[in-house]
């Protein structure tokens, strides 16, 4: 059997992967923005996390997952400039921004729920947590690493030689590129906020006294502060979308090695794009798909799932109709399959099969590999009907095709133990043509509510009027 390897982003490298406590992940992912739904790029992302975990804990790691919400700080853009994303849609939507973090909050949750996503072992949201932030910022600045202008604590990326290690950032080029600073204030390009100010020509909604004045955290800063709190520094896993390699997670990172002397986690898995035809799909670029318009177009939202199986988690994949189509009608093709299998509470699952498939997951969650042996399985002769079921069910735990939720197929149910004993008695009065008991036999099992057919093959029966 092979042993799990992931590529880590980190080593550029796929390698054998190791926890720091045997049979034990700490595993952090990236939680989303609620100023608006959740697009299904954002989804494809979290279900690549759910089938980090569901596949770490099929190899028996007990896996602690924490999952943020991002509800404070994180600004139209990704320079530290720009409205904070909650307000602006707190306006826009004409509800707090208090209001809209619930709302979408509860969206998102059900949007795994739909998606056959765990929910994390615990969720955080970033309001919760500012003491824990501030803290965070003090011992950075402590360790000299921060600087301050009229809007805001500042990281100084010039002081740490690592930064940009996890991206390979070119500093000296991007340095150069930045000629246009949109924040004259800030000493190098790449510097974040850590915590902005309120400005005072506005009334924010969200906003905390700090040891450097009225105003809310920078959004990096939620991730290394809910990271260590609940996991631990270093921990051993952490995950999000590529986006997140060159700004967010570089900044988490500089951020946690200046506080605690540590890397954040030793293993960084990043999920590529989900993108439309030509174009990338972005909550903010205001071109997106929901969950929902899917299911209103008629699609299951395990289709969805099913559909991002086709590309391994590092791959685009690209979004057209024609490929939902096909995930959808693949889907229910398997489902039909599936629920004519008889169900036999006793058949155990087939190892060589199981181990194809946890051989493809192992290898880097190849997905695209995995289902290709769930095909295989469901169609493999040299299996039984009922251990083929067994199967693929097992695989269903590991890789969600909706295959727990699929109503098996009625079996034709037969007739009662009455009537059997009736038609044993009818089929010995006829050996020995005893036609007159045989009719009479007859009598007895319509009266049960069964109709009785002479056939080559012997008797048959069905209900009455079928
Ligand atoms: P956000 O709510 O913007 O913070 O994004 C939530 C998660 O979705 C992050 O992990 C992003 O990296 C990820 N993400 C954003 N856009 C896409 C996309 N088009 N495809 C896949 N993942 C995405
Ligand atoms: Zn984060």
């Amino acid at each position: 059997m092979m042993p799990l390897r992931l590529h880590n982003t980190w080593t550029r490298q796929v390698a054998p992967f190791t926890s720091r406590t045997p049979g034990h992940v700490g595993f952090y992912s990236c939680g989303p923005t609620v100023y608006n739904y959740a697009h299904i790029g954002n989804l494809r992302t979290y279900i690549f996390a759910d089938l980090m975990r569901r596949v770490l804990e099929a190899e028996g790691f007990d896996v602690r997952h924490v999952m943020n919400i991002t509800d404070v700080g994180h600004l139209t853009s990704d320079a530290d400039t720009g409205e904070d994303k909650m307000e602006k849609g707190a306006r826009q939507q004409g509800r707090t921004a208090w209001e809209i973090a619930e709302f979408y909050t509860a969206a998102f949750k059900q949007d795994l729920q739909r998606l056959e996503v765990l929910e994390p072992t615990i969720w955080c949201r970033a309001t919760d947590h500012i003491p824990q932030m501030i803290e965070t910022v003090r011992q950075i600045e402590a360790r000299g690493f921060t600087y301050q202008t009229s809007d805001g604590i500042y990281f100084d990326t010039s002081k740490m030689p690592e930064y940009g290690q996890l991206a390979r950032l070119d500093l000296a080029g991007q340095q150069a590129g930045a000629r246009v600073a949109v924040n004259d204030e800030k000493r190098n390009a790449q510097d974040f906020a850590l915590w902005k100010f309120s400005d005072p020509a506005e009334q924010r909604q969200m906003e905390w006294e700090s040891p450097w004045g009225k105003g809310f955290p920078g959004w990096h800063i939620e991730c290394s502060a809910m990271a260590a709190e609940y996991l631990g520094v270093p921990f051993d896993l952490h995950s999000g979308g590529v986006d997140h390699i060159p700004v967010h997670h570089t900044n988490e990172i500089a951020q946690t090695l200046a506080a605690t002397g540590h890397l954040l986690a030793d293993w960084w898995v990043h999920g590529e794009f989900l993108v439309l035809k030509d174009r990338r799909m972005g909550k903010s670029e205001g071109n997106f798909l929901t969950l929902q318009s899917l299911i209103d177009a008629g699609y299951s939202p395990m289709a969805y799932r099913y559909l991002t199986y086709s590309a391994h988690y590092r791959s685009h994949l690209t979004f057209t109709e024609e490929g939902m189509d096909g995930a959808s009608s693949a889907m229910r093709n398997l489902h039909g399959q599936f629920a004519a299998l008889p169900i036999d509470a006793g058949a155990i699952a087939d190892d060589a099969a199981l181990a194809r498939f946890g051989d493809a997951l192992r290898d880097d969650l190849n997905a695209p590999k995995a289902l290709a042996v769930v095909w295989e399985t469901i169609r493999d002769a040299s299996l039984s009907p009922e251990i083929r079921r067994a199967t693929v069910l097992r695989m269903d735990a590991v890789l969600p095709m909706g295959l727990a939720h699929v109503v098996p197929e009625e079996a034709p149910a037969g007739p009662p133990a009455e009537v059997e004993a009736l038609l044993d008695r009818r089929r010995e009065a006829r050996a020995s043509k005893n036609w007159a008991a045989s009719d009479a036999i007859r009598g007895e099992i319509v009266a049960l509510g069964w109709d009785v057919r002479d056939t080559a093959q012997g008797q048959v029966v069905s209900p009455v009027g079928r």
